[in-house]
């Protein structure tokens, strides 16, 4: 179940992040509530749940982000059908996204920030020449970086990993003399702290439910 005060709860947030939820946890129903509560922003991982999902809410104003490991063999199922893609981490899953996508993609560019603990994302070593190829693809809109904090961390730790994200970007903006405005990181229990470091998308799953206790 939705927590009640969701509409406060997602009002608390400030007005240059957005939230979006991440529904895994969500069947249509628990999406209906809550998008009747002001949110359009919802973000899947898993192909087999999104399409369903995306089905049902077809024709309405709902922006589809897709924040998963995205396989290349289902690529093709979900490509023309999200809005955002939070998860580019590979140069197979780039070309596929240029030869499949009928309009250009906003896409992040996963990070992995901490490499021995997060197996998935570009490693930091890599992500230079990662975006000096990415960047050769019209159809990919690059607009950021996304990442996941290690579970389990510390609170000052979790604010160096993401300020770490936020230093990789400024370098890469440098570099390339490009913009990449978002940064999609922090999640239900570490979204507060990565806000400080600077994020502009929160992908909130657990705490937009009743059951969730801190
Ligand atoms: C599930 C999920 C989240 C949200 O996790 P919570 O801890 O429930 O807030 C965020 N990002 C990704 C990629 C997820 O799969």
């Amino acid at each position: 179940m939705i927590r009640k005060d969701i509409k406060s709860f997602a009002k608390s947030i400030p007005n240059n992040v957005k939230l979006v939820v991440a529904s895994k946890y969500y069947d249509v129903n628990d999406i209906s509530v809550l998008m009747q509560s002001g949110i359009k922003d919802f973000g899947e991982n898993r192909v087999d749940s999104f399409l369903p999902k995306y089905d049902y809410f077809k024709g309405s104003d709902i922006r589809w982000h897709f924040i998963g490991h995205l396989q290349r063999n289902k690529a093709k199922k979900v490509l023309n059908k999200i809005d955002f893609l939070h998860s580019l981490d590979s140069l197979e899953l780039a070309k596929m996204i240029n030869e499949i996508r009928e309009k250009e993609l906003p896409t992040l560019i996963e990070v992995s920030v901490n490499e021995e603990e997060n197996k998935n994302g570009v490693k930091i070593a890599d992500l230079e020449e990662f975006v000096e190829e990415v960047l050769k693809y019209p159809k990919i809109k690059l607009i950021g970086l996304m990442m996941m904090a290690i579970d389990g961390s510390s609170e000052e730790s979790l604010h160096h990993q993401f300020a770490e994200l936020r230093n990789v970007r400024d370098k890469l903006e440098k570099k390339f003399s490009i913009k990449l405005p978002e940064l999609s990181m922090g999640m239900s229990h570490d979204y507060k702290i990565a806000i400080e470091e600077g994020a502009t998308m929160i992908r909130l799953g657990h705490i937009v439910s009743e059951e969730y206790k801190n």
